[in-house]
């Protein structure tokens, strides 16, 4: 179940709701600490700039314009965000702006990726511009992440790879070269876990925030850009909305680049903990979950599940202060679904341990108070015999008479515990039960000797039908027990004057042993319930019989102890038949064994 939970944990963070909540403490912690002295600065042509120069008609020259600016402050690198792949009847413009950027020092120009007949291919700055450029970096975003988490530094189509720009201006920045491995890019002394091929990092947004200096204010600002690298964008509202989705919030295009450049540049490196890890980490919660509700319960259990699911919260934000990224989703759903079905489990299990527990004690009373009871009568017949012998001049038969009673009633008292304790022995599951072969014929006729005398008693005759045929495999004693109990009840519950008939079928390896009498019966509803413990007809309780109602559940246990089953057919007033159906053999026709017995019948 546990195992099922981590499975499920892990399938719910595929889908979108759990992907949202695995960027959480990602997205959480990731407000910028410190405000400046950020390598990389924005140069903003924001709607002032823009407004008082003439528009977007007028971009390469006043991109020029703030150029020649920014030269003039000493940048380190100077990163154009204006795509420059349009030619524009601007000829005044463009002829600026080729001037602007051949004084250009390190100049780095955008690209982008557009589908071209059906294939992606590289839009590039046109050359008159390009020429004039370091490198050509892309301004690509990974379309899966919905709020630039991470940058995909290396993007791949028709005509080649390119670059992010950020990349591109450190390496130009810095005068690096770039070296690849599969699992990082590096430049001089920065190691940037980005595998392949996808090569996406993950932005540090919490570092500190990057500066942005309107383009109209960059005089006053010289000293901010120099030595920097400075990213130049169109952050107007009216050039079109570039206002990519970060963890802070929307932000300008150009400033998310600042970004880029400001990670590689002063580092350290976030990393996607390891799957494994991971898993190991949602499987150790998930054990805990377990451990906690197989060895307390209550208030503890409850106590301990909450530090387990603190613990599962607190998990991705501590690997986070590690620059590790672990997902939120994973951890806190396995903790959440483990502990409510650990709980869950625990709670039915306990309740259903308390139940069993509770019916076996209520099973053992009732077994004792039947114990107790069937115990008076020949109690009570031994007490009195005795009293008499020991209060009374005795003639020596009479005597005789009453230590004769004495010893068979005791008999009959150890028989009966006997009885008793391997009844409850069966039920409870502790006992074996004898197995050994013995003639049917025998049985009947002990049990109708013995309830001879009650039948005199209550007038009632007793006959045997038909020879009973066959050898039972199992405890004798017990199924005399059983036998002998039908037999009392079918007297015991018929009027006086009536016939009780016992018979035995034999038929395709069964034995139907019946009694069948002619005494108050039941009707339908009673049929249903006299196996039950304790439970008694109406129709007994008036007869004025004293009884238990236990004698019948215990017919039955023993029966089906023995493989076989009960049958019952009765009318109120016309009498009940109970047939024991119990597998048998043939006793000729067996072993020899059973022939031996068979002989010892006869
Ligand atoms: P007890 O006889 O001590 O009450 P039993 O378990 O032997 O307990 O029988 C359960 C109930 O089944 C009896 O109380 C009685 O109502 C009914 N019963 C059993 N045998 C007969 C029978 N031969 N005829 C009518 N009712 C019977």
């Amino acid at each position: 179940m546990l195992a099922a939970c981590v499975a499920m944990a892990f399938f719910a963070s595929w889908i979108s709701p759990g992907r949202r909540l695995n960027d959480m403490p990602f997205d959480w912690m990731a407000q910028p600490s410190t405000p400046s002295a950020s390598e990389a600065v924005v140069v903003a042509i924001d709607d002032d700039t823009l407004g008082s120069q003439g528009g977007m008609h007028e971009i390469r020259s006043i991109l020029a314009a703030v150029i020649d600016k920014v030269n003039a402050a000493g940048p380190a690198v100077v990163v154009d965000d204006v795509l420059l792949a349009d030619e524009t009847p601007d000829h005044e413009g463009n002829a600026k702006l080729e001037d602007a950027l051949r004084g250009t020092r390190n100049l780095i120009l955008p690209c982008d990726l557009v589908l071209r007949d059906g294939t992606v291919a590289w839009e590039l700055p046109l050359p008159r511009f390009a020429q004039f450029a370091v490198a050509l970096g892309h301004v690509h975003r990974d379309q899966t992440d919905d709020a630039n988490r991470y940058a995909p530094l290396r993007e791949v189509a028709q005509g080649g790879e390119r670059w992010a720009l950020a990349v591109e201006a450190y390496q130009a920045a810095h005068h690096l070269m770039r070296t690849l491995d599969p699992d990082e890019v590096q430049m001089g002394d920065r190691a940037i876990p980005a595998p392949d091929p996808a090569r996406l990092m993950w932005i540090r947004y919490a570092a500190r925030a990057i500066p942005v200096i309107p383009a109209n204010r960059i005089d006053q600002n010289r000293d901010a850009l120099r030595g920097k690298a400075v990213f130049v964008g169109v952050t107007a509202v009216g050039a079109g909305r570039d206002r990519p989705l970060t963890p802070l919030g929307e932000i300008y295009g150009v400033t998310l680049h600042g970004y880029i450049y400001d990670t590689i540049a002063q580092g350290p490196f976030f990393k996607p903990v390891r799957n494994d890890v991971e898993l190991f980490v949602c499987i150790a919660l998930a054990a805990a979950a377990g451990f906690i509700f197989q060895f307390r319960s209550g208030w503890q259990a409850y106590a301990l599940a909450v530090l387990v699911l603190a613990l599962a919260v607190w998990t991705p934000f501590e690997f986070f202060r590690f620059n590790r990224i672990f997902p939120f989703f994973e951890p806190v759903g396995v903790a959440w679904l483990s502990i409510a079905f650990a709980a869950t489990f625990q709670h039915f299990f306990v309740r259903r341990q308390l139940s069993k527990s509770e019916s076996e004690r209520t099973r053992y009373q009732q077994a004792l108070h039947w114990a107790a009871h069937e115990m008076r009568t020949p109690l009570t017949a031994i007490q009195g015999s005795s009293e008499i012998m020991t209060r009374y001049q005795l003639p020596e038969a009479k005597r005789h008479e009453l230590s004769a009673m004495i010893n068979s009633e005791s008999k009959r008292l150890a028989r009966m515990i006997q009885t008793f304790l391997d009844v409850e022995r069966l039920a409870d599951g502790q006992m074996e039960m004898k197995r050994e072969p013995f003639a049917a014929a025998e049985l009947a006729e002990t049990c109708l000797k013995r309830a001879e005398p009650i039948a005199e008693r209550k007038k009632t005759r007793l006959f045997l039908d038909n020879p009973v045929d066959g050898t039972i495999t199992g405890d004798r004693e017990l199924m005399e027990y059983a036998l002998y109990n039908l037999l009392t009840n079918a007297i015991k519950y018929s009027p006086p004057g009536t016939e009780v008939h016992v018979s035995g079928v034999f038929n395709a390896g069964e034995l139907r042993l019946s009694v069948h009498d002619q005494g108050i019966g039941m009707d339908e509803k009673e049929l249903k319930n006299i196996f039950k413990k304790f439970y008694r007809t109406k129709r007994a309780e008036a007869s004025g019989e004293k009884g238990t109602g236990i004698g019948l559940s215990i017919v039955e246990q023993i029966v089906t102890h023995h493989g076989g089953r009960m049958e019952v057919t009765s009318e109120p007033g016309r009498g009940s038949c109970f047939t024991m159906i119990v597998a048998a053999a043939v006793p000729a026709a067996t072993s020899t064994r059973n022939a031996e017995t068979f002989d010892r019948r006869r």
